[in-house]
């Protein structure tokens, strides 16, 4: 396979952001001022006002054409820079037999700068995850069939966040949801523990049985975390996501060794060497990879990881398009030990709008794309109509 175009996406498309509230990628409330971006006033996270992310498309010499994306939820233009102006000229012409090695290739490239994380590795993970889309079409086979041999290709989900900004909204959003036949909601601590708890009271005498997670924004000091998850226990909370600040190693082995609920984490590390302290020293119960920031490649290699640890497993699958959240499900079909995909109904609608072929899902699965690649097509015109689109030349890089 030899790589002849790379085309990249910097994508924004306006939000309904009554409905987006609540939600992965925009917990807290946005202003209603029109600037691009805001910071959570809870916790200094910044979210964008838009849905934000970067697509890559790779074009081989014999006309494949592969599809990747990035966890780019601010300034996707960097991850786009870094591929339209770094990765591109290295890969353009160059041929190649796996992903893989593709992979392995890019990250040498920069390791000894510190580019071992960050922006970098999202733009490795949205190239890798072409690169997979590409391998899959040139095979004729569906990429959870090229990366393992487990194939499940219907996945629980559980939805991620109850919409509506007050308590009696966010009740009335979960018993639509028990309703239409969902199992499994995801509830964020955006604002006061306390209010995160009079929130589960109220759901549990809703519904005894109804899967519920906590994710608590890495907001927690371990003290107030180890309090948190007692109490959330007693509210049968099936798990307890990022509950301190995602560098703590020694914190969450204090707490994953303490708590009666399990500890979920993961979203914010790229590598297997980020994650490593934390397998070590038995900080977490359930991994949660993203798909857009490790990439296929080293996704496939954490989940191998976690299953030698006897983790559970569960993508984060947060503010992303088609490419992001079908090379997520071609991840999870192959992990034996997965417990659920994580869906936020705002996000697919978007994702929806710009494919042809739209994911199918009940109230609580979804079914991995069974066509070759990521078996997913993008509307590129629509796409583009929300995008800053750039096309890499040959001409900067060459092999001495
Ligand atoms: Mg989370």
């Amino acid at each position: 396979l030899k790589i002849e175009q790379i085309e990249t996406f910097a994508v924004r498309i306006p939000r309904d952001h009554n409905r987006a509230r609540g939600g992965a990628g925009s917990p807290g409330a946005l202003h209603a001022s029109t600037a691009r971006y805001a910071r959570a006033v809870h916790f200094g996270t910044v979210y964008a006002r838009d849905f934000e992310t970067c697509l890559v498309k790779i074009t081989t010499t014999s006309g494949i054409v592969g599809w990747g994306e990035a966890q780019a939820p601010v300034v996707p233009e960097a991850v786009q820079e870094i591929i339209d102006l770094l990765l591109a000229p290295l890969l353009l012409n160059w041929e190649f037999d796996t992903p893989g090695e593709v992979r392995d290739l890019l990250y040498n490239a920069m390791r000894v700068r510190g580019h071992f994380g960050g922006f970098y590795i999202d733009a490795l993970s949205a190239v890798d995850i072409a690169l997979w889309d590409i391998a899959g079409k040139q095979a004729a086979r569906p990429v959870y069939d090229l990366v393992g041999t487990e194939g499940k290709t219907s996945l629980p989900l559980y939805i991620s966040g109850l919409t509506g900004t007050t308590e009696t909204e966010q009740i009335a959003s979960f018993e639509r949801y028990i309703a239409d036949g969902v199992k499994a909601i995801k509830v964020f601590m955006a604002e006061e523990p306390a209010q995160l708890i009079s929130l589960l009271r109220s759901l549990r005498k809703l519904s005894s049985t109804t899967v519920c997670m906590v994710d608590a924004l890495w907001r927690l000091n371990l003290e107030d975390a180890m309090e948190f998850a007692r109490m959330v226990a007693d509210f049968d909370a099936f798990w307890l996501e990022a509950p301190l600040v995602s560098e703590d190693v020694h914190g969450h082995q204090k707490l994953a060794a303490a708590s009666p609920v399990r500890i979920a984490i993961g979203e914010s590390y790229r590598t297997r060497y980020e994650i490593a302290p934390f397998f070590e020293t038995h900080a977490m119960h359930v991994l949660q990879p993203d798909i857009g920031r490790c990439g296929i490649t080293e996704g496939m290699h954490l989940s191998t990881m976690a299953a030698s640890a006897g983790l559970r497993i569960a993508p984060h699958i947060s503010i992303g398009m088609g490419p992001q959240i079908a090379a997520a499900l071609h991840c999870a079909a192959n992990w034996k030990h997965l417990d659920y995909v994580e869906c936020n109904p705002q996000i697919y609608a978007i994702a929806g709008q710009f494919q042809s072929v739209v994911f199918k899902m009940s109230a609580s699965t979804i079914t991995v794309p069974d066509l070759p690649g990521l078996g997913i097509a993008l509307h590129e015109e629509e796409l583009s109509n929300f995008s800053r689109v750039r096309r890499a030349s040959l001409s900067n890089f060459i092999n001495v």
